[in-house]
């Protein structure tokens, strides 16, 4: 495919991963026709006040024997294949069918946030069906929070940011996911409409013991004050960090210390249990 004369080594290795890949979305197509896929959720929480502020959808999938894969693989063999449309498709609209629920069952809604891959962002259809699943599921627009990470705004900041500014008109909520591990410039900050940032995992992690991310941190915090950003941080896990964090001016938090990702039912008896 490379043209004539050009030769490349074939690796045993290389053949193994690719029959891999293969066969993992082989295995994919057939649990999207079977319905295999499920969604956990996780709890965002301001850690000062204790006020539950919305949960994150999670994907889920076992094989028909019960193994789990995880997403950190089955997400990149959808996104090569475009499996990845349907599945954010259903994603999306089970999660606005879950908020929808909570808010009948629950005194207080439950904002939901869902992730988005590049791939369903740049569908030029993919405006109208985010539209859609609120429409079908009957979910207020500002119950719904779409997770975008920079990799996806990079390659067309203009047309992003256009179909941001429409998804925020709408009335949904946008954050950006994962922020600071992409390769975007601080500049598209000020291009793109979102309402928050999300610090990844990677520098809160070391947070309580490690100047540079306490220097990070609290870096992304003053961009979010003055930009009017909320910002989260993901994966704590410890009372330290919670402290650091809180001391840093970021009550906003997800992660382990607080709770793990759960089915729905678990996580109506958690906020249940809460409120109590
Ligand atoms: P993410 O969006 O950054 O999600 C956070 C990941 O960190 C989740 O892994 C979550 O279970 C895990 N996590 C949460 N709190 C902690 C913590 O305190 N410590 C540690 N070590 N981990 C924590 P998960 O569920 O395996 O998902 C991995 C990634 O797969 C997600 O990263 C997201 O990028 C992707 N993903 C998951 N579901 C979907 C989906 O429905 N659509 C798309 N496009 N991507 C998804
Ligand atoms: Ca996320
Ligand atoms: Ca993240
Ligand atoms: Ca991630």
């Amino acid at each position: 495919a490379a043209g004539r004369g050009r030769s490349q080594f074939f690796s045993q290795e290389l053949l193994a991963s690719i029959e891999h890949r293969h066969r993992l979305v082989t295995q994919l197509r057939a649990a999207l026709a079977q319905g295999a896929f499920t969604l956990h959720y996780q709890p965002k929480v301001n850690a000062v006040t204790g006020a539950l502020m919305g949960v994150e959808a999670l994907l889920r999938w076992a094989l028909p024997d019960g193994t789990p894969v995880s997403p950190a693989e089955f997400i990149p063999a959808a996104e090569e294949s475009g499996l990845i449309l349907p599945l954010g498709q259903w994603v999306l609209e089970q999660a606005c069918l879950q908020a929808r629920a909570w808010q009948a069952a629950l005194p207080e809604a439950v904002p939901v946030a869902v992730n988005i891959s590049a791939l369903q962002f740049a569908q030029p259809e993919f405006v109208s069906r985010v539209r859609g699943a609120l429409a079908m599921s009957g979910l207020a627009p500002a119950l719904l929070e779409l997770e975008i990470t920079e990799s996806l705004l990079a390659p067309h900041p203009e047309a992003a940011r256009e179909r941001l500014q429409v998804l925020r008109d709408l009335g949904v909520r946008l954050s950006i996911d994962d922020f600071g591990t992409g390769f975007s410039s601080l500049s598209y900050l000020k291009l793109f409409p979102v309402h928050t940032l999300k610090i990844d995992r990677a520098f809160v992690r070391d947070v309580a013991t490690d100047r540079n991310d306490v220097a990070i941190v609290e870096a992304v915090i003053g961009i979010g004050q003055a930009m009017n950003l909320e910002v989260l941080a993901e994966g704590v896990e410890t009372p330290r960090q919670v402290e650091v964090l809180t001391r840093l001016g970021c009550a906003a938090m997800q992660g382990y210390h607080f709770a793990r990702p759960m089915p729905a039912d678990e996580m109506t008896d958690w906020i249940r249990r809460r409120g109590a």
